[in-house]
């Protein structure tokens, strides 16, 4: 509450607390998560403007060179399409609008087609917009803060020590290039993970710890919920509990970070969901780039009746 930045140890300690006090963690994120941000709940919206196809093998994801996921897979969507999505989000209350392309970083067109929606979306609707097109150049970050995007996205998806286990086509290290290269450019970093693919409860600190380093205005933390046809099929889902306190522990080593319940929300939560937003205050509503989620109607009866409020664009 004062500001003193926790300790390795005592962040392992929030992941080691006995079920038992689980609601005392829950209390103490949500002091910290009062303090800064009270009872609301930033709405965002992400839109896959390009499915499947990456050249990258990250083991998790349905869109990997190595999934044979049953997913719809589908070209760039035109700049047309991009400006609907951010009106139709706009209609159901988001503040942000995240334009995402698989891939392991965006050609000339792909960046040309979301500039040429964001120079649309950003005089004309009442959002905000983040991208997460892969890796960028310097260059290309500059041209995505001139055309008016607010936010890069780009997850560092676990600790570094892990890193090399679910992902072999790129680096940890390159990760953390492009988040800095969007800083550099001006653009807020909206840099998380994903958890449960087999790391430690140490490396789940790690990856925490790390996002404070960067300071990173913006965390989703993706709870996994494995896909089929996925190289980590067979592994289970994050479960309730150990998903809560991980929020928690987030909520608490990075006091000020709007720290999102992203993927596998529903999922792996379960009947305990609406206690993850005594620890998180932003959360995806109209689903995930290749799942659906419960849908805004019921995220937004959730917010309501657990007592939180809808987050409104400030400035
Ligand atoms: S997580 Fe991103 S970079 Fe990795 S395989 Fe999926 S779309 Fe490609």
């Amino acid at each position: 509450m004062a500001g003193r930045a926790l300790a390795h140890s005592e962040a392992l300690a929030v992941l080691q607390a006995p079920d038992d006090e689980l609601l005392a963690v829950l209390d103490a994120a949500f002091r910290v998560r009062r303090q800064h941000f009270g009872r609301k709940v930033n709405l965002h919206v992400i839109r896959n403007a390009r499915s499947g196809g990456c050249s990258e093998d990250c083991a998790f994801c349905s869109q990997s060179a190595v999934s044979s996921a049953p997913i719809e897979q589908y070209p760039l969507q035109s700049a047309d399409e991009l400006v609907a999505g951010a009106r139709a989000a706009a209609d159901v209350g988001a503040v942000k609008y995240c334009i995402v392309t698989s891939g392991r970083r965006p050609s000339a067109q792909v960046l040309a087609v979301v500039c040429a929606a964001a120079r649309r979306i950003v005089p004309e609707l009442p959002i905000r917009l983040c991208v997460s097109l892969g890796a960028l150049s310097a260059e290309q970050a500059r041209e995505l803060k001139a055309a008016g995007v607010a936010r890069y996205n780009h997850n560092l998806e676990t600790a570094q020590r892990f890193f090399p286990q679910i992902c072999s086509t790129h680096t940890w290290e390159e990760r953390v290039a492009t988040v800095r290269c969007a800083r550099a450019a001006g653009l807020e970093a909206c840099c998380g993970g994903i958890l449960g693919l087999g790391e430690t409860l140490d490396d789940r600190v790690d990856l925490a710890l790390a996002l404070r380093e960067l300071q990173v205005e913006a965390i989703p933390v993706n709870l996994f919920n494995p896909r089929p046809g996925t190289p980590l099929a067979g592994r289970g889902k994050m479960l309730p509990m150990e998903s809560l306190k991980a929020l928690a522990m987030f909520r608490l080593v990075n006091p000020t970070a709007e720290l999102r319940a992203a993927g596998g929300r529903e999922a792996c939560l379960g009947q305990l969901q609406p206690l993850a937003l005594f620890a998180v205050n932003s959360i995806f509503t109209q689903g995930y780039l290749t799942t659906p989620g419960q849908g805004p109607s019921r995220d937004l009866a959730m917010l309501a009746e657990a007592g939180f409020e809808v987050g409104q664009i400030e400035g």
